[in-house]
């Protein structure tokens, strides 16, 4: 079975909303194995609408609608696709009790417009939808099936969940084939460094698929298998899983939807070492970003926000002649907050990042993006430096993401 999307709504094409919806329909589909070829946008226009059917009548054997079924004059979908299908709208009585009920449930009057929600081409499946004012319906058009659902996505999402992909898993008997993905996350590693490391995998290889993507702070490897169910998949994947996590090693920090402060915070608590730290140039961003992950306050102690050199001399004990014989923005400062923090904290491990995020205060010794982290482990310590592009925030975020990276690398090293 073939599927084409259809987004209605001129709010689309306008820029004025992003299709998610679309986004959902295609991981739905794909997880009952039905083929989706073609999505489309179109504005809420009878004409437009119907030509948009009519094309993906052609190359598509389901046509899933999205939007346009709302009580108002620019939401034509139902009109659209009954005059496609030569068909006329008919009131379904059910349908206007329920949306009735709907309002006098809330205490609202019930708008006369509303109305024309009870509408449907004649012959339609009517589904309900228990989120909201519009139904949805299931118009079956010679060879084509046509499905239209509210476009507001809490209302959608639970119409496709519960009515839509049940009635089409029936109508192909059974599920033929599913399709599931998993992801590595990976940092450290350039994308074409990446390719590179896995490249006679990825060509040798069309079930699963891998796919490279990079992100603005890491870069997902995605595999996707086609399967006749979900735990034959799993197997697929796990076994190329495998294979790339052992050629890329350290710089594979989780998978799927984990983050590197996730990353870290699992080393932290496998050691059971406590983490501090001391930033000049992110100025607290690591220290958010660490605690964005629920349960840090099991390692994560404290920070210093050490713009100020005074601030690194009083509360990070890096002497004063060190600043002025290096600068602020050093190796040795680096090193010498991290160790600082590390005995102010009376923590295992600490992370200094000093640096110049700009636009101004660089010079051709260093330049702007030029930044300094220190990872101190129970006084082992180590600094890494390194030139990040972009934009002061760009610069500050890389410069955060890299920080918890190095930390995550040294703790993994770790042997309990
Ligand atoms: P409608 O059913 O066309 O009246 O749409 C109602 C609301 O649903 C719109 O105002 C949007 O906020 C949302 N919506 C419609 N289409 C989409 C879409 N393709 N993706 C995400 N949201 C949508
Ligand atoms: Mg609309």
């Amino acid at each position: 079975m073939k599927a084409e999307v259809l987004t209605v709504g001129t709010e689309l094409l306008l820029g004025q909303i992003l299709d998610t919806n679309s986004l959902f329909l295609s991981k739905k589909l794909a997880e009952i194995g039905i083929d989706l070829y073609f999505k489309t946008s179109v504005g809420d226009n009878v004409e437009r609408v119907q030509q948009a059917l009519s094309t993906a009548c052609l190359r598509a054997d389901v046509v899933i609608i999205t939007g346009g079924l709302g009580p108002t004059v620019d939401d034509v979908t139902r009109e659209s696709v009954a005059k496609f299908a030569g068909s006329t709208l008919v009131t379904d009585e059910k349908s206007l009790r329920g949306i009735e009920e709907y309002f006098a449930k809330r205490s609202l009057r019930m708008p006369e417009n509303n109305r024309k929600q009870a509408k449907f081409p004649d012959g339609a499946i009517v589904m309900e939808n228990p989120n909201g004012s519009a139904p949805g319906f299931i118009l079956e058009h010679g060879q084509n099936i046509l499905i239209a659902m509210p476009g507001v996505p809490s209302e959608m999402y639970p119409m496709m969940e519960k009515q839509v992909m049940p009635y089409l898993v029936r109508k192909m008997g059974k599920v033929p084939m599913t399709i599931r993905s998993r992801s590595l996350r990976v940092m450290g590693m350039g994308e074409s460094l990446v390719d590179e490391a896995i490249q006679d995998l990825f060509k040798n290889s069309t079930n699963p698929t891998i796919g490279v993507y990079a992100h603005d702070a890491d870069i997902e490897i995605r595999l996707t298998a086609k399967a006749p169910d979900a735990a034959k998949a799993a197997d697929m994947i796990e076994k190329l899983r495998e294979k790339i996590a052992e050629r890329l090693g350290a710089n594979v920090i989780g998978e799927d939807d984990d983050t590197i402060e996730d990353a870290a915070g699992r080393e932290l608590k496998r050691l059971g070492f406590t983490l501090s730290t001391a930033e000049s140039c992110t100025a607290g961003l690591v220290a958010h970003t660490i605690t964005a992950v629920a349960g840090s306050s099991e390692y994560y102690i404290g920070g210093i926000n050490s713009y100020a050199n005074r601030i690194k001399n009083s509360m990070l004990f890096v002497p004063e002649e060190l600043l002025e014989k290096y600068g602020a923005v050093s190796e040795e400062c680096a090193a010498a907050m991290a160790a600082g923090c590390n005995r102010a904290f009376k923590t295992d491990a600490a992370i200094s990042v000093t640096g110049i995020a700009g636009p101004g205060g660089g010079s051709a010794e260093k330049p702007v993006g030029l930044v300094y982290i220190g990872v101190d482990i129970r006084g082992k310590n180590g600094v890494f430096k390194r030139n990040f592009g972009g934009s002061r925030k760009a610069i500050r975020n890389r410069a955060a993401q890299t920080a918890l990276f190095l930390l995550y690398q040294q703790l993994k090293d770790i042997v309990k």
